[in-house]
């Protein structure tokens, strides 16, 4: 059977990997900044198109830039709730039926804003996009599975005095202390807040990550955070191998027991590895593949992303994903930022499937992992009627479309 764009948009799918900062409607930029005053290259979306969130970009630094103009219109709740709203709306309404947002809430705090004021916004947004798309009469009858969400809290593995009012002050505070341990510092206090709403105020904070530039910023760092996280039961991602040779990918399990991975592009590539203690590059690989596939360890993969700011690919089949897919890991199709990348989770699967010529039984397969690999804030027993629901509802989709 063909595998049609339209038939995809269609089936449940997930998206495990999605920044809300990058995801923001350019509509809705440009409004928040006209009210907020703030300065924005271009006040339309196809002079912001061509500006700033652009279909190809030159670097990561380029790729980058538009976090700057959309964290700007976040450090208001009533603008974080509705871009949070809108988000999962955009979701359901290309048949994403779970996702899991992240964003760091240290970059929108300061001032009279706070970590759990950021929590509660974001919450607020997507719960009631939730609510109202289960209250409608084909999921209340059962006929289709609801639209469920988690949040996930970044941690930043490097940050300095502009990044926001809240790390200015976490700098200015603690002047005469080395760097790094301020950044493992921002972390902890980042998990604490994490398990404080989890735990306390029912909100569902279901992990955490590390964000940010992996060169010299090393996850060790923040080894106190996340065994804080482990200890509370919080899950841990970690975007690892984006920018950085598998040692990262290696330490983003080895020192802060990842869950998943964010990206992990350069797992097979033994060249990339910059540590000379490694002798055998090629055994180091391959013992991490092998544990990665043993565990289950699931991989984020964004491929249009990963296409945007590696220099290195150049054609999509050229993507590590083809590995991923022969050595049998876990992987699930994100979209990272769905306006920074220009791209949807249908788009993603489509690409995949163009791509790597995928079988409906492999599409399948990543949206089970997507499923099932997801941080679920309800019992296990929940997850797996829901992941039992959706793959139900997956074959129903595909037998009508016969
Ligand atoms: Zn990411």
């Amino acid at each position: 059977m063909k595998i049609t764009r339209e038939l995809i948009k269609k089936l449940p799918k997930t998206d495990l990997h999605l920044h809300l900062d990058g995801s923001i409607r350019i509509e809705t930029l440009i409004e928040l900044a006209k009210d907020g005053g703030v300065e924005l290259p271009s006040y339309t979306v196809q002079g912001l198109k061509e500006t700033v969130f652009k279909e190809n970009y030159e670097s990561l630094e380029d790729y980058l830039k538009g976090f700057g103009y959309t964290c700007a219109v976040m450090r208001k709740k009533e603008n974080i709730e509705r871009i949070s709203y809108e988000l999962a709306l955009d979701n359901q309404n290309e048949g994403v039926r779970y996702i899991e947002v992240r964003y760091a809430p240290q970059l929108h705090a300061g001032g009279e804003m706070t970590l759990s004021d950021t929590i509660e916004a974001v919450n607020n947004g997507l719960d009631r996009a939730k609510r109202e798309f289960n209250s409608r009469e084909g999921v209340v009858s059962g006929g289709e599975p609801p639209f469920e969400y988690g949040i996930i809290a970044c941690a930043m593995r490097y940050f300095n005095k502009y990044f926001s009012d809240y790390f200015s002050d976490i700098i200015s505070v603690h002047s005469y202390s080395p760097e790094d341990k301020i950044f493992g510092l921002a972390s902890l206090e980042l998990v604490g807040a994490a398990v404080q709403a989890w735990k306390e105020t029912g909100i569902p904070v279901v992990g955490v990550d590390l964000a940010g530039p992996e060169k010299g910023n090393p996850p060790v760092h923040h080894r106190e955070a996340y065994m804080l996280a482990h200890r509370n039961f919080l899950n841990k991602t970690v975007h690892a191998g984006e920018a950085y040779g598998p040692e990262s990918i290696f330490q983003a399990i080895t020192e802060l027991g990842a869950d998943r991975i964010g990206h992990g592009t350069s797992l097979f590539n033994p060249e990339a590895i910059s540590d000379p203690a490694i002798a055998d590059r090629e055994r180091y690989v391959h013992d991490l593949v092998q544990f990665i596939a043993d565990r289950r360890i699931t991989i984020e993969v964004c491929l249009t992303s990963n296409m945007q700011t590696d220099p290195r690919l150049l054609r999509l089949e050229d993507h590590p994903f083809r590995h991923m897919m022969e050595n049998r890991l876990s992987c699930t199709i994100c979209t990272d930022n769905r306006t920074v990348s220009h791209t949807t989770v249908t788009d993603e699967v489509y690409k995949a499937v163009q791509a790597f010529d995928l079988s409906l039984k492999e599409v399948k397969n990543l949206m089970v992992y997507g499923f099932k690999r997801n941080f679920f804030p309800k019992t296990y027993r929940e997850k797996r009627t829901y992941v039992r629901q959706c793959m139900e509802y997956f074959e129903k989709i595909v037998k009508d479309s016969i």
